[in-house]
């Protein structure tokens, strides 16, 4: 059975190279002032693509699966619900990745009422409240007086509300940067002990912030890091499949304790120089990206190839234009790398070596694991939570 359940499994996750996901700079409106924010010089501009602009672009899409929302802050953005009902119902998406600063709780829950009113059951939404830190650091990182309270507070109303709803994930993501690394397991635990999030996440810092200080890190540090932080997984794990036959339930989490422990050792190894990931990176192949404005780019970190607006917003053309063939081909031929691990994820589905070997071999070695030296006191509260 649990053989069947695997090469069931394994039939879906490896599949040839096609278009699969979508990243989506929903809005520039923002109301935070992140000092970690890589998109800082778009924000608030004024040309925003239309809905209708957004339409277009869903009609010349093809299907995928995943619609990966950005911004800005994407609540701000009027039709949010409306936009993603658009491509669950035009381009069969099946799962949904929406960033929140927390700021604002009743536009999230109006989008997603209007996305549980016009969508099926298929549809998945991970909702990823930002908290970067406990209160103060937080706070100074993020710019707004008391935010780590309303964002706690907006994680909390969004448990009770939807708390019930199994397609829809209310998770935390915190940015690791060289003002908050020495905490995130006090803000893991903390979290763990009293919000009822569905999952924590972590992702190092990335692109040009506009405080550089944000990245002075050592690769050591983050290696140590992540040792830490990996028993939060686990834990959130056992809540993901709890619904799930012991079979089924055994191999999803070896799969998902096993790629976040690659996107790991690909981020440390991608620290301060690069190593070649263990595939190919997909971007502008399998996925694109488009921004507020409709410019279009293979990956978040990488220069605008074109314009969307000057195709008509026609994305078939936009994908098979020669600025995009000619990204695409510099990335594989430069041998791009960054710490991205969206597109780590991305890109590892179309691998047979990272699905086949590489997440397996990732999830023997966190099996393996002991939990580092931790201060008195922490060990204890990481067994009353049974994640030692
Ligand atoms: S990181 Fe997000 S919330 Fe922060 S300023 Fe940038 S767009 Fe706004
Ligand atoms: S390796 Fe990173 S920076 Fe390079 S194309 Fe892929 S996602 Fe973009």
């Amino acid at each position: 059975m649990a053989g069947a359940t695997y090469f069931r499994i394994l039939a879906e996750r490896v599949r040839p190279p096609a278009f699969n996901a979508l990243f989506l700079f929903v809005t520039s409106r923002c109301n935070s002032l992140c000092r970690t924010c890589f998109y800082f010089d778009k924000l608030n501009s004024r040309d925003d693509l239309s809905f209708d602009e957004i339409r277009r672009l869903s009609e010349t899409l093809p299907s995928f699966r995943k619609l990966w929302l950005s911004g800005g802050e994407p609540t701000l953005r009027e039709e949010l619900g409306e936009i993603i009902a658009l491509f669950a119902r035009n381009n069969g998406v099946r799962n949904v990745n929406l960033p929140t600063n927390g700021l604002a709780p009743e536009k999230l829950f109006r989008a997603l009422d209007t996305v549980l009113a016009g969508t099926g059951e298929g549809v998945a939404i991970d909702v990823n409240f930002s908290l970067d830190g406990l209160a103060n650091t937080h706070d100074a990182i993020r710019g707004v007086p008391n935010n780590f309270e309303r964002t706690l507070e907006a994680l909390r109303a969004a448990e009770s509300r939807y708390g019930h709803v199994r397609r829809i994930r209310r998770n935390v993501v915190s940015v690791i940067t060289s003002e908050n690394y020495q905490e995130l397991v006090e803000l893991g635990l903390h979290l763990a002990e009293s919000a009822n999030a569905s999952g924590h996440y972590f992702e190092v810092v990335r692109g040009a912030t506009p405080d550089p200080g944000m990245k002075r890190l050592t690769r050591q540090s983050l290696i140590g890091l992540h040792r830490r932080l990996l028993p939060f997984h686990r834990h959130y794990a056992r809540r993901l499949f709890a619904h799930l036959p012991a079979g089924a339930r055994q191999i999803a989490t070896a799969y998902y304790l096993g790629n976040l422990r690659l996107h790991f050792e690909v981020q440390e190894r991608n620290f301060d120089a690069p190593t070649r990931w263990p595939m190919r990176c997909t971007a502008g192949q399998t996925t694109l990206v488009v921004d507020h404005n409709g410019g279009f780019r293979a990956c978040e970190l990488r220069g605008v190839a074109g314009s969307l607006r000057e195709h008509g917003m026609n994305a078939a053309r936009a994908l098979a234009s020669p600025e995009m063939r000619k990204e695409t081909a510099a990335i594989g031929r430069d041998g791009c790398w960054c710490t991205h691990s969206c597109f780590i994820h991305e890109s590892g589905k179309f691998s047979p070596r990272v699905q086949l070997f590489e997440i397996p071999w990732a999830w023997w070695k966190q099996n393996a694991e002991r939990l580092p030296e931790a201060p008195a006191g922490e060990l204890d509260r990481f067994r009353n939570l049974e994640l030692a």
